[in-house]
């Protein structure tokens, strides 16, 4: 089921709990250099820390994806690689290419999501948007960051600075983030994934942010509501308004 049509829409809202401190830097810039870490954690233009939709998007992807290639090795394409995307094989190219240019949209929208994997039909692919949407999850309440010492390390031998500490900030351990993910017209299939990335993202075993291997990270969901409003319910609701037929 595609995008022109509505068929089912779930809705599942909820909390993201830190088992560990979070630090989500406000900056990617030079994060694979210690000394050049940004401090501060990311916020947003009122000054509310946040852990981005698409952070949590990516690592429930790359989990998926590791789980899905596991089973069968072509389920899951590499989609940052070019040559290696579902439908940048040169067929499927050569067919898109020529719908793009003679075929409907309903046409090549259809044949692009046939033709993808099943990572890419779900959470996007390079020809369309996926069938998830995660909100940024922003921390609820009124939380006090803490500041952690860092050890900086020589840029030129890597070896550590007894002198050259720098402070971090940190979202403490056991705060609170809103969590909301939407999913729309999921098949039969499709619905049995969402709820297996549920449990994983309840089971607590996924980190978050920098710092990683410093022990930082680590958060789980706690789902507090799950909304499904598919086509039948929702024709029997208008019947019901309207008194007739829609
Ligand atoms: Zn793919």
């Amino acid at each position: 089921m595609l995008y022109d049509k509505f068929d089912n829409r779930i809705i599942i809202t909820g909390k993201l709990v830190a088992l560990d401190p979070i630090h989500i830097g406000s900056s990617t810039k030079n994060s694979l250099n210690p000394i050049d870490v940004d401090n501060s954690v990311l916020k947003d233009s009122q000054g509310r820390p946040v852990i981005p939709g698409s952070s949590i998007k990516g690592l429930t992807r790359f989990f998926f994806e590791s789980v899905l290639r596991n089973i069968n090795e072509s389920s899951a394409c590499n989609v940052l690689e070019e040559k290696e995307c579902c439908t940048e094989k040169t067929d499927v190219k050569n067919e898109i290419k020529r719908l793009r240019d003679k075929g409907s949209h309903e046409e090549l929208a259809t044949y692009s999501y046939e033709k993808s994997c099943e990572a890419c039909k779900l959470f996007g692919g390079r020809e369309f948007a996926g069938k998830l949407m995660f909100k940024d999850c922003f921390l609820i309440g009124d939380v006090k960051l803490e500041h952690r010492d860092g050890v900086g390390i020589d840029r030129k031998t890597g070896a550590y600075k007894s002198k050259a500490k720098y402070d971090y900030e940190i979202i403490p351990k056991g705060s609170e983030f809103e969590f909301y993910l939407l999913a729309e017209n999921l098949d039969e299939k499709q619905m049995k994934y969402l709820d297996f990335i549920i449990r994983h993202l309840e089971s607590g075993n996924l980190s978050v942010g920098g710092k990683v291997t410093r022990g930082l990270g680590r958060f789980k969901l706690t789902v507090t509501k799950r909304e499904v409003i598919d086509i039948e319910s929702l024709k029997a609701e208008l019947k019901l308004k309207e008194g007739r037929n829609v």
